[in-house]
């Protein structure tokens, strides 16, 4: 007999799987659709990977600087297999994670590709389905630049270079956007020669650009090539090496590496869908939907990375919340006001709302409030001191418009600044929080308090250098 389900996903990333347990626990029959492993991008071959390989170069970089901490260490070196293999038992063990946490809401997995037959039909392989319900959320993939042919093992996507049995000796990476720069920084602790090829003025484009000229100017001090306003002309593979011409305001240069990065970009994954025989409109590579992630077909949703950017595994699970919500009849919207980003690089970078330029461009009069990690207590102890927060606050109104931070443990760090950016805080109430001593997250309270040139923990504005 043919099962009938209230609510199909497709897609088992964060997003799609997200959404199956809330249509699940409004009391959905809910099955999820996947053709390759239960986790997606992120689980699979992005976030989580790669965070267990920065972790990997965490402990080593640790052990580079153990002397200044009084520690003296005998380091054997670095065993490229283990950090991989590490990294896979992770990834798998948590993938078996999703496997429990649907079981538990009876949420069926069906496996294989699915693809519209009509705007009431999905086919999987040789089994048709009937929708009630739908939401899309099969993410993104690689977006390669023309005339680039990647190869998979020396001219690599980000998919590819998980798979590398060894350390290159030196790697160009092409784009020096969030994937290319987390890269770069994992393999230059490994001992890597990297090079960054940026075809915009500066790295992180979309960045505040205080804090990736300070990023940029770490990861140049560190040996890390970058070349901005930069682009690839010709790319060739001969005799185990890639010999690239690139072009920059130098003129035309040849670099001679061992293996190739292209990180210029994802997008929208929706080929084999077959969109066109439910009727489903798209714009510029992305499915159009509404606030509340429903497509121009009724009853059929779409979430995540297939809905545009920013290609981000939290926006991605907020917006499955709503699909299935609205999927099981009750009446939810997004908001997309405050989205943190957090990029993974040594050291981190993570933001929340405006940053200078963006708030500018508005038409804001700001106010900018900044503190330096340089002047924390607790991030001198840490042996952390490059780094700062950064707050942009409306003239007027006292608003908090952005909190920017670059240093140690940004990421975590943004939590509370986006909580502050969500409430809608002044800079005035943001200063008057208690924020715990000695802590990194006092940072954010000085520059709370710089906005007004307020700090305690800076000299007299007039005395200050730089
Ligand atoms: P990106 O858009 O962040 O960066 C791509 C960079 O490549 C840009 O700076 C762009 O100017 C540059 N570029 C484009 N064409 C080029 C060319 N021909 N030559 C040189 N440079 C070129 O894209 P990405 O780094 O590939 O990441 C893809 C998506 O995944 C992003 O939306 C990103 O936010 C998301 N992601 C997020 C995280 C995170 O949140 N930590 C991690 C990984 C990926």
């Amino acid at each position: 007999m043919k099962k009938e389900f209230d609510v199909l996903v497709i897609g088992a990333g964060p997003g799609g799987y997200t959404a199956a347990i809330r249509a699940a626990q409004l009391g959905g029959r809910v099955a999820i659709i996947e053709k390759g492993d239960l986790g997606g991008t992120c689980l699979n071959k992005g976030c989580i990977p790669t965070k267990s390989l920065i972790a990997s170069v965490h402990v080593l970089d640790w052990l580079k600087k153990a002397e200044e901490f009084g520690i003296k260490v005998e380091t054997k070196g670095v065993d490229f297999s283990a950090i991989m293999a590490r990294q896979e038992k992770i990834v798998k063990q948590l993938r078996n994670g999703v496997g429990v946490l649907l079981k538990s809401y009876g949420i069926e997995v069906i496996k294989g590709r699915a693809s519209f037959i009509s705007p009431s039909e999905i086919k999987v392989e040789d089994n048709t389905f009937n929708i009630q319900k739908c939401i899309i959320a099969t993410g993104s993939i690689p977006s390669p630049i023309p005339g680039i042919d990647i190869d998979g093992e020396n001219i690599m996507t980000s998919d590819d270079i998980l798979e590398l049995g060894q350390i290159p000796s030196s790697l160009l990476i092409i784009g020096g956007g969030v994937i290319g720069l987390e890269f770069a920084c994992i393999f230059q602790v490994l001992g890597t020669k990297v090079m960054v090829i940026e075809a915009l003025p500066r790295i992180l484009p979309g960045e505040d650009r205080e804090l990736s000229r300070m990023l940029e100017r770490i990861l140049k001090s560190k040996g890390i090539d970058i070349k901005t306003s930069a682009r690839v002309k010709e790319m060739t593979y001969t005799n185990s090496e890639i010999e690239i011409t690139f072009e920059s305001a130098n003129g035309l240069d040849k670099v001679v590496v061992e293996k190739a990065l292209v990180a210029t970009g994802r997008k929208p994954c929706l080929q084999e869908l077959g969109l066109e025989h439910a009727g489903i409109v798209c714009e510029g590579g992305r499915i159009v939907v509404d606030e509340k992630m429903e497509t121009n077909i009724k009853g059929i949703y779409a979430i995540g990375d297939v809905v545009g950017t920013p290609f981000l595994a939290h926006k991605a699970c907020a917006e499955g919340m709503v699909a299935a919500e609205n999927a099981m009849g009750k009446h939810a919207t997004i908001d997309y006001k405050v989205i943190p980003g957090c990029i993974f690089t040594l050291p981190e970078i993570a933001s929340v709302g405006l940053n200078e330029d963006e708030a500018r461009e508005r038409g804001y009069e700001i106010k900018i409030g900044k503190f330096p990690f340089m002047a924390s207590g607790k991030a001198m102890t840490m042996g952390e001191k490059n780094g700062f927060v950064k707050i942009v606050a409306d003239k007027e109104t006292d608003k908090i418009l952005g909190i920017h931070i670059i240093g140690p443990h940004a990421t975590e760090l943004i939590n509370g600044a986006a909580l502050a950016v969500k409430l809608e805080c002044t800079t005035a109430e943001l200063d008057r929080f208690l924020f715990p001593h000695p802590t990194l997250s006092e940072a954010i309270g000085q520059a709370a308090l710089d906005v007004h040139k307020r700090a305690t923990d800076l000299p007299k504005a007039k005395f200050r250098h730089g």
